[in-house]
């Protein structure tokens, strides 16, 4: 099947951004911004092909890791929305994210693909691949994910500015191109020049597969629980110890079994123990959880709160206390208040006819702190890609032509909304 320019634009870009290293690093978020030097070396690379490539005259390169571009308008409505676009240079660590070898199938042929030398990433394990017949996919060699989370999601941003930069015919109003880092580690919004932002509504490009839209995320809290317990000579402890990994242990399987990860789905939110440490004298958990609806979450942050002040009494003389940290708030708040931004979506859908579809995403985006910080809409919209955070990542690059064709509709359709 031919390709468009645009794809090949696309398919070009993502096999540079996806060989250069960029897994972030958790044990350095309080030192260092962005985590790791890799991330530094795809930012300046996008800051090039913005400026030197694209033209560009407005791009900035914040020293914490965030790279800003704003294209000026070109429509003749003097009120024009401004949108902005954002996608994450930073791949997860949960595989080796580092020293990806793409390989790009031409045409794929309906059958399972061997990726490397033993894994093979199968029909029955992904039936969507079969959407796909005689089209370009990529996938990895099997060691490594693949890095589509987000550099699929960069890749077709880039693509659009390219036809924005080189087409004056498209009509558009003020679009700003947000690159961000770390947000797989969850800190790369903490230092987001938010000044800097003057878009009336954003969008993240951090999606999965082809068409879904998340309009929700979830809110997220932790509890960080610390257990003071009493230490005496293990021999001599009768009536004496109070014993810290007990009263851990006890508060943990004390958390509803039935509303866990594990055992939810969909709109249900939960608890998650997420670590527990300690020694006899001293112990801490940290509980994250998860609701859509802010009222849900709070329960649960009392529940934690009420668990705690039971395990003071059923342990006398442990002394517990519970310190609190929201983490994001659910971005559909703001949604609620300005619902065009989601229109607007649905509208370049219909008039592409794609099939889209309306999702929840059960985790943050990058979006829920610019949604909570500029108090402003910011949906996720599809990058394309598939598995995430495994060896059997594979991405379609039909799937990010379209993500680029319905950025594309959108700011169009926004000239006059
Ligand atoms: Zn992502």
């Amino acid at each position: 099947m031919s390709r468009s320019a645009l794809a090949d634009d696309i398919l070009d870009r993502f096999l540079r951004y996806v060989a250069i290293d960029t897994m972030s690093d958790g044990a350095l978020i309080y030192t260092k911004h962005p985590t790791t030097d890799g991330q530094m070396v795809l930012l300046r690379l996008l800051e090039k092909e913005l400026t030197e490539e694209l033209g560009i005259k407005d791009v900035t390169m914040d020293p914490n890791g965030i790279v800003i571009a704003k294209i000026p308008g070109n429509c003749s409505n003097p009120n024009c929305l401004s949108i902005a676009l954002m996608a994450h240079v930073d791949t997860a660590s949960a595989v080796m994210g580092n020293g990806v070898k793409a390989r790009v199938i031409e045409s794929y042929d309906n059958k399972d693909i061997l990726l490397g030398d033993s894994r093979y990433l199968t029909i029955a394990d992904n039936p969507e691949l079969l959407n796909y017949e005689g089209e370009t996919l990529i996938v990895t060699d099997g060691t490594t994910l693949l890095g589509g989370d987000d550099k699929a999601g960069i890749a077709q941003i880039m693509g659009l500015a390219r036809l924005l930069t080189s087409d004056p015919s498209i009509q558009h109003g003020p679009v700003e191109l947000y690159f961000t880092s770390d947000e797989e580690v969850d800190c790369g919004m903490d230092y987001f020049p938010y000044a800097q932002s003057t878009c009336t509504w954003c969008y993240t490009v951090d999606g999965e597969k082809r068409y879904p839209i998340d309009t929700e995320c979830f809110n997220a809290a932790a509890n960080h629980v610390v257990i003071e317990g009493i230490s005496f000579h293990l021999g001599a402890g009768r009536g004496k110890i109070v014993n810290a990994v007990t009263v851990a242990s006890a508060l943990v399987n004390a958390l509803p079994q039935a509303e866990s990860p594990e055992a939810t789905d969909e709109r249900y939110g939960y608890y998650c123990p997420l670590e527990i440490k300690g020694t006899l004298e001293k112990a801490s958990v940290d509980v994250y959880v998860r609701d859509f609806d802010l009222s849900g979450l709070n329960r649960r942050i009392e529940t934690v709160k009420t668990l705690a002040k039971t395990m003071e009494s059923l342990y006398p003389g442990a002394k517990i206390s519970v310190e609190t940290t929201y983490q994001y708030y659910n971005f559909a708040e703001e949604v609620k208040k300005d619902p065009r931004a989601m229109e607007l979506v649905r509208d370049a859908g219909r008039a592409l006819n794609m099939p889209l579809v309306e999702t929840l995403i059960r985790g943050g985006t990058d979006g829920a702190w610019m949604a909570q910080e500029r108090k402003i809409p910011c949906l996720n919209l599809f990058a394309g890609t598939y598995n995430r955070h495994s060896v059997y990542e594979w991405v379609a690059l039909p799937a990010m032509e379209d993500g680029s064709l319905l950025m594309l509709k959108m700011l169009e359709l926004a000239t006059n909304y």
